[in-house]
Formats: C-alpha cells, sequence, structure tokens
C-alpha cells in the first residue's frame, strides 16, 4: 500500500546534524520523503554517516560544511543547496551548544561564543531561508506553505538556568527572534515555530545522564520519569514542519516530558 510521505520531494537544511538531535531530525524528515542538507561545523564523518543512514532507508540528502556563525559560510550554504537541489522548503536551526561557567567567571569570548551560534546562528541562517521562501512563494503541490522554520530552543528560553548564563539568555533570544518573525512573515504563508526539548539524551549533555546517580538526579526534573531521546524530537520537528501544523504559528512545542510542570510540587512543596 502506498503511505503518504507528509514532505514528499521537500528540500530541507538541518543544522548541527551530524549528532544528537539534529541526526535524528533529519532522518525523521528523510523517513516523511524530504532530501535533507546534513550540515556539520568539524565532523564529516558523523555527517557522512547520517547521510548514508538516510540512503539506506530510500532517502536522499547531501552534506555540508558550514559554521552557522559565519555569515560568508550560511549564505554559501543556502546557495549550495539551492544550485543542487532547486529551493529550500525547511530549515530546523538546530546547531547550539553549551560553554558553562558562572556568571561572575564568565569571559565575553564564552558570551559571544554562544551567542554566536545559539542565537546569531538562528539569525543568519533564518534570515538566508526566508530570502529564498519570498523568491519561490507557495508551490501547492508540495506544500501549502511558502516555508517553514524550526527553531530548536529549550525549556530554558523560560527556566533560568544557574550557570549558564549565556545559554539561556541564547534560548530565551530564540523565542522572541522566532515570534518576531513568524509574525512578520505569516502574511507571506512563512511559519516559523521553535521546539522546547527538556533533558534529551546527547553529546551536549551526557554529564548529566551517564552515571546511575546523574540519571536519577535528573529523573527528578521530569515527571514522565525518562529521559528524552532524538526521536522525540524528530516527530515533533516532522509535524512543525509538515502542512498538519499548517494554522500553528510562533510556538514553542515543549517536547520535555513535563519538565515545565514544576515537579517540585509533585509531592504537594
Ligand atoms: P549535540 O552536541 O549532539 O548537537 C549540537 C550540534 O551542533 C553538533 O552536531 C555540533 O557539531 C553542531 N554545531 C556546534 N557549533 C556549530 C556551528 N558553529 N555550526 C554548525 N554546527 C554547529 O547536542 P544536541 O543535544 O543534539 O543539541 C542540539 C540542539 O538542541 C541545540 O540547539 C541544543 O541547545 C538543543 N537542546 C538540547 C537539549 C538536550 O537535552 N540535549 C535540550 C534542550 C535544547
Amino acid at each position: 500500500m502506498e503511505t503518504t510521505r507528509k514532505l514528499k520531494d521537500q528540500i530541507a537544511i538541518v543544522t548541527g546534524a551530524s549528532s544528537g538531535i539534529g541526526a535524528g531530525v533529519a532522518k525523521a524528515l528523510a523517513a516523511e520523503g524530504a532530501k535533507v542538507v546534513i550540515n556539520y561545523s568539524s565532523s564529516p564523518d558523523k555527517a557522512e554517516k547520517v547521510l548514508e543512514e538516510i540512503k539506506a532507508t530510500g532517502g536522499n540528502g547531501l552534506t555540508i560544511k558550514a559554521d552557522v556563525s559565519n555569515e560568508k559560510e550560511v549564505v554559501e550554504m543556502f546557495q549550495q543547496t539551492i544550485s543542487h537541489f532547486g529551493t529550500v522548503d525547511i530549515l530546523v536551526n538546530n546547531a547550539g551548544l553549551q560553554k558553562d561557567a558562572k556568571f561572575h567567571e564568565m569571559t565575553l569570548e564564552q558570551w559571544n561564543y554562544v551567542l554566536g551560534i545559539n542565537l546569531t546562528g538562528q539569525f543568519l541562517c533564518s534570515r538566508e531561508a526566508i530570502k529564498e521562501f519570498l523568491r519561490r512563494g507557495v508551490v501547492p503541490q508540495r506544500s501549502k506553505a511558502a516555508g517553514k522554520i524550526v527553531c530548536m530552543s529549550s525549556v530554558h528560553e523560560v527556566i533560568p538556568w544557574a550557570g549558564h548564563a549565556n545559554y539561556s539568555a541564547s534560548k530565551g533570544g530564540v523565542m522572541m527572534l522566532m515570534k518576531t518573525i513568524a509574525q512578520e512573515y505569516a502574511p507571506m504563508k512563512i511559519r516559523v515555530n521553535s521546539i522546547g526539548p527538556g533533558a534529551i539524551r546527547t553529546p551536549i549533555n551526557h554529564a548529566a545522564w551517564q552515571t546511575p546517580d546523574a540519571y536519577n538526579q535528573l529523573l527528578k526534573l521530569i515527571p514522565a520519569k525518562r529521559i528524552g531521546e532524538a526521536d522525540d524530537i524528530g516527530g515533533a520537528a516532522v509535524w512543525l514542519a509538515s502542512d498538519d501544523s499548517d494554522y500553528v504559528n510562533g510556538i514553542t512545542l515543549f517536547v520535555d516530558g513535563g519538565m515545565l510542570l514544576y515537579p517540585g510540587f509533585e509531592d504537594n512543596g
């Protein structure tokens, strides 16, 4: 029986897709028929492995090296994608990292580094994506929208995080960047939403789940009593990128096992 693939023939760029959530999202979009650009900054082997997995299941894609905080490299990544696949329909702004420090010890370099990738990177990629969405407009055979952007935010766009001021500030910034461009381009049928992951098992936070002690501490923050997996985010990204969410614009979809439910009150506080 022919299955309906929700993203058939659409072109997606996923930044930071050589590991963790980005790799999971790239595979989930490809499984729904999208051709996926697997962006990476430093690990060509890992990016190629993700592409091989996609091809092994009948999918299609391309790996492109670009540092999302570098304007020239981002512009070139979009040019390369458009010359290879013809256009871009979906951008997943996933690349991000942490450089943790107590606030009074945080260097300007640590601050600028995190903001440069986590926030300016999303600005640069979104700007190039929106230029292409506006140029092309809606192609009804592919999607009701002229383009879709999914920003990888975090529960830390709303939960303050001591020792991570640069990271939380970057995600708070992503929230307002996402809402503002959603408002600005909704009339042109461009949709911009975020995913706010809770704790997902990836290299970024291995210290929080690699030992039983750390894992049990982490579970105190998660009413669902399990850590999230990249697949949990993949499903949310497919929904936000597909016409199933065509009337959804400017929201953060939290995928966090209930982390935002004030779990400290579970036993009456
Ligand atoms: P990860 O470290 O596996 O993935 C981050 C990816 O970004 C890596 O592939 C890395 O190479 C890439 N990257 C870093 N700097 C880059 C740059 N300058 N240009 C291009 N790519 C770059 O970690 P992850 O958990 O998969 O993180 C993905 C996103 O999810 C991040 O934005 C992170 O803030 C967010 N997030 C993760 C969690 C979690 O619990 N894992 C929770 C909330 C939000």
